[in-house]
């Protein structure tokens, strides 16, 4: 059973997929893990496509922007936060662009991307600012095979590598979907399927996210990044992934309308008019 929130928002219902609209805010900028599979010149895979740049928009140009999308869209149904570095990792920009945004229209969906590194330290003050929708990016649940996919990890004030960093992040994943997921939230966790890296692992981590309380998951393809460490890995074929969210579907309902849209993605899944709004300042440069 979906909730009413739920229902209105395109990516967690495909119900909604036609009629709602949404915004991504492009205001986080910057990252604390390196996935070798992203490069920083592009957009966060949390919830991007890579190959586009963004705009980065201050907390006030996003309230800004809002209100321009919402008096051309009034089907606009969800605020996300996804980049294109990771929404926690500039937890004033995202608290502050939520706040601003509540303040002229209480009734939008918030949602955001995270890697979920510092989501112990920020779920309680999410579900606090009403965020109901919470996409984590969980690629492995063994610090093994993390340690093949993350380069570094920058967590309080120190730089890990190797199987001690990714054991932190995947510890942290875990502990924040388990408290999102118990005080409320709709959890949706995206996986980046990565031939020989993750493929074999995959159906683990769904039924440990199911375990903690995730709603679904989305297992997407990698598509290597030019410049990131993976650049030389082989792009995974479409009818792998469909072949493998087929054999998990019956463990965890699997997202299949997923479109890997741009950090500052708007309007219908699929029909994106960012050009329409976007402004000419602060472009991240390719
Ligand atoms: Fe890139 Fe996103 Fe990974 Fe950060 S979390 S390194 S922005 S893919
Ligand atoms: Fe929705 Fe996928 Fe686009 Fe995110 S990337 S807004 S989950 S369709």
């Amino acid at each position: 059973m979906t909730s009413v929130l739920t229902d209105k928002h395109p990516c967690f219902s495909a119900n909604a997929q036609h009629q709602y609209a949404r915004m991504h805010l492009p205001v986080a900028p910057r990252c604390n893990i390196s996935c070798n599979y992203c490069s920083r010149k592009f957009d966060c895979v949390n919830e991007s496509r890579p190959g586009v740049t963004s705009e980065v928009l201050s907390a006030v140009e996003a309230k800004e922007k809002f209100e321009r999308v919402k008096a051309e869209i009034p089907n606009l149904s969800v605020v996300g936060i996804a980049g294109p570095g990771d929404a926690l990792a500039n937890w004033d920009e995202t608290r502050e662009t939520i706040e601003l945004i509540k303040q002229v229209d209480p009734g939008m969906i918030f949602c955001l991307s995270t890697n979920g590194l510092l989501l112990p330290e920020y779920a309680p003050a999410l579900i606090k600012l009403g965020v109901k929708h919470v996409t984590v990016t969980v690629n492995c649940i063994d610090p093994a095979v993390g340690a093949q996919i993350y380069g570094t990890v920058n967590y309080q004030g120190k730089r890990y590598v190797g199987i001690e960093g990714s054991e932190i992040l995947l510890h942290n994943q875990q502990e924040g979907i388990m408290y999102l997921a118990g005080h409320g939230a709709t959890v949706k966790v995206n996986i980046v399927m990565i031939k020989l890296v993750n493929d074999w692992h995959i159906p683990d981590v769904v039924s440990k996210v199911k375990q903690l309380g995730a709603c679904m998951t989305n297992i997407m393809p990698f598509i290597p990044a030019p410049g990131s460490v993976f650049s030389g890995l082989p792009a995974t074929n479409m009818r792998d992934v469909n072949e493998l969210r087929a054999s998990c579907a019956g463990e965890l309902k699997q997202m299949t309308h997923c479109r890997q849209c741009r950090a500052d993605a708007i309007g219908l899944l699929g029909q994106d008019r960012a050009n329409e709004f976007r402004s000419c300042a602060s472009q991240v440069e390719p």
